[in-house]
């Protein structure tokens, strides 16, 4: 069994986050793939955070008719700020005991993870899988990627890991594995979205349909 989670606000979800698991799902032969909002980020303030009950709807609304995405609603039950520790740790020891978990994430995420409580235990407990995320510049950013994980690995989690360029993974001696999944970035963002409404505009390019007429409807981040 092999499990992709993907964590986040999805605030509101977006065809970004849609793109980066259907090519995480297929890269990666994912037999599940959870999506999983959380309560409370624990690194971003709350303004203009939607009811949990409508990111929850619009995730819902937005899944793919695809048995393989589900969506997990353990961070929203567990209250107080959402670790993802403890979230790997109810898939490791309850929901899917043995499976091989890969744990998803743009590269702003990645970059973030030597703040993440316990993120040693976390490094061997999953296998992150890292997607590229726009810089907005016209940059080889596969390349600029490559070089900025890796410096990023050595100098804030540990030098043990060593690059294997054929298959774009950074692994330690103890067999943990990091994954860098080079694909084209998608320009979108949550909080674009957001300011596009606050300003009046358009977002239907950027969110399938039905979380068009979803946000439309509620009147979410006006
Ligand atoms: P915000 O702008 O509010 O931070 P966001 O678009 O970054 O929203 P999040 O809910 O913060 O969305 O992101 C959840 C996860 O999805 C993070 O790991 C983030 O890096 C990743 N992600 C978000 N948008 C994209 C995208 N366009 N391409 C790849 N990964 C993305
Ligand atoms: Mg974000």
């Amino acid at each position: 069994m092999r499990a992709g989670l993907f964590g986040g606000t999805f605030n509101p979800i977006h065809k970004g986050h849609l793109m980066a698991a259907q090519r995480v799902l297929h890269q990666f032969n994912l037999d599940h793939l959870y999506i999983i909002p959380c309560r409370k980020p624990p690194h971003k303030s709350s303004a203009y955070l939607a009811p949990v009950s409508d990111r929850i709807r619009m995730i819902q609304l937005a899944l793919p008719e695809d048995a393989r995405y589900r969506l997990s609603e353990v961070e929203v039950q567990r209250g107080g700020p959402s670790y993802t520790i403890d979230t790997v740790e109810h898939f490791r020891t309850g929901i899917i005991p043995g499976a091989d978990l890969f744990l998803i994430m743009g590269m702003d995420a990645f970059l973030e993870i030597h703040t993440w409580k316990s993120q040693r235990r976390l490094l061997e407990s999953v296998q992150p899988v890292v997607v590229t995320r726009h810089h907005g510049a016209d940059r080889e950013e596969t390349r600029d990627d490559v070089s900025r994980m890796g410096s990023y690995i050595h100098s804030r989690l540990s030098a043990d890991y060593g690059f294997n360029a054929e298959r774009t993974c950074w692994r330690n001696d103890g067999g943990n594995c990091i994954h860098l999944l080079p694909t084209p970035p998608v320009a979108i963002s949550s909080s674009q979205i957001r300011q596009r409404i606050r300003a009046g505009k358009a977002i239907a390019d950027l969110v399938p349909q039905a979380v068009n007429a979803y946000i439309e409807k509620k009147e979410l981040y006006q």
